[in-house]
This record gives structure tokens, sequence and C-alpha cells, in this order.
């Protein structure tokens, strides 16, 4: 089983060779580490600051939009890759 050690140097190995943008940071709604990629994943503004938000999160919210509602929020393709480096 990987460490989560392991799981920041294979994604800055995978950014380096691939040139993907993949990022790892705690989600803003329940501070879970995740991998995801910067430019593609929903994200709320707090104090000026682009905070991630996680795909479980992102569905409760959409749960929460529905019952009153509003759209859904919409899941970029690829906002969460790499998935395996979770
Ligand atoms: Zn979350």
């Amino acid at each position: 089983m990987r460490s989560f050690g392991d799981c920041v140097r294979t994604c800055a190995a995978f950014e380096e060779i691939m040139g993907y943008m993949t990022a790892i940071g705690a989600c803003y709604g329940c501070k879970r580490v995740f991998s995801f990629n910067a430019e593609l994943v929903p994200s709320i503004i707090i104090n000026g600051v682009r905070e991630p938000i996680c795909r479980s999160c992102v569905d409760a919210a959409n749960l929460k939009r529905k019952e009153i509602g509003n759209e859904p929020i919409v899941l970029l393709p690829g906002a969460y890759e790499p998935e395996e480096c979770i």
C-alpha cells in the first residue's frame, strides 16, 4: 500500500513527465486530501483564494441544489485526474 508521501512523489513525477496540471490539496468542504486538475476542479473563492472541492462534496452539494431547484454543479471531464494518486 502506498503512503501519501509516495503519492505526492508519483504525482510530481507524472506532472513533470506528462505535463499535466495535477495538484494535491485539501477539500474546502470536508478537508480530505485529494488529487485534482487545478484548471478543471470545482472550486470556491474564499478570501480571494480558489479552494478545491472534492467529488463527494460536489455530489452532496448537488443533492441540496436539486432540492431547492438550482442547477447542479457540472463536473468537467478530468477534474479529478489522475485518480490513482488519491
Ligand atoms: Zn470534500
